[in-house]
């Protein structure tokens, strides 16, 4: 039986990765579940999942959570310190997809255990790659990609070598404003950012697709991920999100990646590995689809892409800055204080200001700069949105 647990696992990937363990559930023992406010969906899939433990990460909702568990033989904890506790329970796979920063440290956590950590959190990366990196390989633990690009690229990497990489693509769909004049976009309201044209997401990574900072996002992610150059990485809009990343070779060839906008195939593959097992998930019919369309980026209509270019160049503490900057300018846009073409703003600004006074580039990246870091630029994003008010 494989002992897994799963961070973030009332969420979007969450719930994609309870769809494919309930399927098979004699092949698992689900050792902890962790959520946020959706206690119930919390609660429910403990018990379906028989999981030993369920943490919300909201204090207040112990009582609750208790609650709802009990008589069901389920413990329940709360708070971030007892998700880092369930981190540390022994596990052979943990799926990493808590939204935000908050995913960091029980990623780490499980890293130091020597937990093989599916990652679909992708602000671990952007805030603290080459802590992560370096705590998998200093624990002898491997880390799998589980964002769909980046999962494609792991594939189409199976037995090459990394000297003979020339570039590696990801796609993009282009998001809910594809086809928008640039000059409406400024206008843009929540309702209108929150619907994705291919996938099935959740509502703050789908208004960082149609921002494109979620594809920047990823570009940081492929760099700290493969260890490639950042001008070996590149964006391609690719409308209908059937291949998600190609990687080129010095003798000219692209492998492309093709499949379902699922994420349970990237979670499965990443569950499986290294074996490849039959997912649920539906089979292409490539000749129905008939034609794939690819586009170069509008970098008027996506300044994200620049930003995260910028990131990538200055290195260090540079990509805790640029998530927490964007997480609050999401916020703010989130919470109506900004317009949708102000979330880059703010984070050009912060970038400027901490750039200028802190020195992103030399200080060590441990846990304790990420997180001051992952504050301060917090509260100069904060500044940065009410300068603009
Ligand atoms: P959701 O918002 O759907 O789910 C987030 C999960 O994290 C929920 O379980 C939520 O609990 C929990 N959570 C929220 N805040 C905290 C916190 N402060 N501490 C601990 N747990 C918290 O996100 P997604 O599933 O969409 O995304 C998860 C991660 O995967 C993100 O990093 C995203 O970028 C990445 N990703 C997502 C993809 C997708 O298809 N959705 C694709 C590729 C990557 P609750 O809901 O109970 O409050
Ligand atoms: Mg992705």
């Amino acid at each position: 039986m494989k002992r897994v647990t799963l961070f973030g696992a009332t969420g979007s990937v969450g719930q994609s990765a309870i769809d494919l363990i309930a399927r098979d559930l004699d092949a698992y023992d689900v050792v902890a579940l962790t959520g946020g406010r959706n206690l119930v969906q919390l609660a429910t899939d403990a018990v379906r999942l028989r999981a030993d433990l369920a943490v919300t990460c909201y204090p207040e909702c112990y009582d609750a959570l208790k609650q709802l568990l009990a008589g069901t033989g389920v413990a329940v904890a709360a708070g971030p310190d007892a998700i880092a506790e369930a981190a540390a329970r022994p596990v052979d796979w943990a799926l990493s997809a808590i939204i935000g920063a908050a995913g960091l440290v029980p990623g780490l956590v499980a890293l130091e255990h020597g937990t093989t950590l599916a990652l679909a959190n992708k602000e671990s990366l952007v805030t603290a790659g080459p802590l992560l990196m370096a705590k998998a390989q200093s624990h002898g633990a491997t880390v799998l990609p589980v964002d769909s690009e980046h999962s494609a690229v792991f594939q189409a990497l199976v037995g090459e070598d990394m000297a003979a990489v020339e570039r590696v693509i990801i796609t993009a769909s282009g998001g809910a404003f594809r086809d928008w004049p640039v000059a409406k976009l400024a206008k843009a309201t929540l309702a209108e950012a929150s619907c994705h044209p291919n996938w099935n997401m959740g509502q703050r990574i789908t208004i960082d697709s149609a921002s494109m900072f979620n594809k920047g996002m990823e570009l940081i992610e492929t760099k700290e991920f493969f260890g490639v150059d950042p001008d070996m990485i590149e964006v391609l809009v690719h409308r209908e999100s059937l291949i998600h990343a190609l990687v080129g070779f010095n003798d000219g060839a692209l492998m492309a990646h093709v499949g379902p906008p699922d994420m349970r195939h990237a979670i499965g593959y990443a569950l499986h590995w290294p074996d490849r097992r039959a997912l649920p998930v539906e089979r292409l019919d490539l000749a129905k689809i008939g034609a794939l369309t690819f586009e170069a980026p509008d970098q008027s209509r996506y300044p994200a892409l620049a930003l995260a270019q910028r990131v990538m160049q200055t290195g260090g503490l540079a990509g805790a800055v640029f998530n927490a900057a964007k997480e609050r300018a999401l916020d703010g846009f989130i919470a109506g204080q900004i317009g949708f073409m102000d979330m880059s703003r703010i984070v050009e600004a912060t970038l400027d200001t901490m750039t200028a006074s802190a020195g992103l580039q030399n200080v060590p990246i441990t846990l304790d700069t990420v997180l001051q870091t992952d504050r301060l630029a917090r509260i100069r994003a904060a500044e940065a949105i009410s300068q603009l008010g």
